[in-house]
């Protein structure tokens, strides 16, 4: 399908240009050539992480990340924030590395509130707090600026999961004294699946030198070493860092703010739409969210009951565009939008006047 069909909540349509960028012979990853476009790419990573640290790059899906960031985590309690899907994958992934785990439970759609997660700290010792930032399994959007402050006033690490945050939703890592967040490559950055991204603070990495069972391949302090000399500690995929270039050349074009701002308005533009469906047509088509907590890439619509999930996706894909379906238990009763990467307002838009003549032509066969 051409670049402006697919709204999966899962993978970025592709635009060509980073398609092309990728079909060349690579270079080695210890050649000054890599090294000149390892460092090129720097500024444009970290102004969509809104920091001065290095942004380490890693062959590696979003899970990967998280678990990296784990593994690096100083020994002790971890605060899992749960508010869906991924969030519960943080949970596991702590368990599954031997790590001691309490649940901060909160109902899907909903997020995580500050407070709440000060309360939750005060009644144990903990070392480290997962959560996620832009919860794609139900399109919520955590406050990590209030719950990394409460974390630093409880002296606890905070591990942030922005895997589909990060390059379409604003993130300060250095301002909000986030200690470690991770993302991935086939989400908000617009690139194809198979490279994972972090940062840690220079403490996070100094604790982390400390921590004994950190593994080898996603050693977040190896990567910190490595990405002093411009390079990765072992061989990456430098096809997808061609494409990662074209793609940072095209955020510098934008310009990091044009661009939140442009998820932010394809965000309000699903909003706007549910609404006046409600009104000219008495279809609530709701959105799962809580108003004010909703992710800027990604949309879970609620159906009504007469509408099937199944006959929607495969009616708006007979019209040529894909969407995603809803989450685990929600996949029945719901559908997923992903609106992120180098989409624009009005591609969103001729998509959801595809959702909306199938939803018609779905309620008049009755
Ligand atoms: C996609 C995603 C992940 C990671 O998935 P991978 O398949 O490992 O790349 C993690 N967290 C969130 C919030 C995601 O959307």
């Amino acid at each position: 399908m051409a670049f402006g069909s697919s709204f999966l909540p899962n993978l970025a349509d592709v635009r060509q240009e980073v398609l092309d960028a990728m079909l060349r012979q690579p270079i080695s990853h210890r050649s000054d050539e890599f090294h000149t476009l390892f460092a090129s790419i720097q500024t444009g990573l970290r102004g969509l992480f809104g920091t001065a640290r290095p942004v380490y790059v890693a062959t590696s899906s979003g899970t990967g990340m998280m678990e990296a960031a784990i593994r690096c985590a100083p020994h002790g309690r971890v605060l899992a924030l749960v508010n869906g899907a991924f969030g519960e994958r943080f949970a596991r992934i702590a368990l599954a590395c031997d790590r001691q785990v309490v649940r901060h439970e909160v109902p899907r759609g909903q997020v995580p509130e500050p407070a709440a997660v000060a309360e939750s700290l005060s009644r144990n010792t903990f070392a480290a707090v997962t959560m996620v930032h832009s919860e794609t399994s139900t399109g919520a959007l955590a406050d990590v600026r209030g719950i990394a402050a409460a974390c630093r006033r409880a002296s606890v690490v905070t591990i942030v999961d922005s895997v589909s945050g990060i390059g379409g939703a604003p993130f300060q890592f250095d301002e909000w004294g986030v200690d470690c967040a991770v993302s991935a490559s086939q989400k908000a950055i617009g690139l194809p699946p198979g490279l994972g991204f972090a940062v840690a603070s220079a403490e996070f990495i100094r604790n982390a030198a400390k921590v004994k069972d950190r593994g080898v391949y996603l050693d977040l302090v190896s990567f910190d070493e490595h990405s002093q000399h411009d390079e990765t500690p072992t061989t990456p995929a430098v096809s997808l860092i061609f494409g990662l270039e074209a793609e940072v050349r095209e955020i510098e074009r934008e310009g990091v703010a044009a661009r939140w701002a442009r998820h932010d308005a394809m965000r309000s533009r699903v909003e706007s739409w549910s609404a006046q469906l409600l009104r000219d047509t008495g279809l609530d088509v709701g959105i799962l969210a809580r108003s004010g907590a909703r992710s800027p890439t990604v949309t879970v619509l609620q159906l009504p009951p007469a509408i099937s999930a199944d006959a929607l996706i495969s009616g708006v894909a007979a019209r040529g565009y894909l969407i995603g379906s809803g989450y685990g238990g929600l996949a029945a009763k719901s559908v997923r939008l992903g609106h992120m990467g180098d989409h624009t307002v009005e591609e969103l838009a001729d998509c959801i006047s595809a959702i909306e003549v199938t939803l018609r032509a779905i309620v008049r066969a009755g």
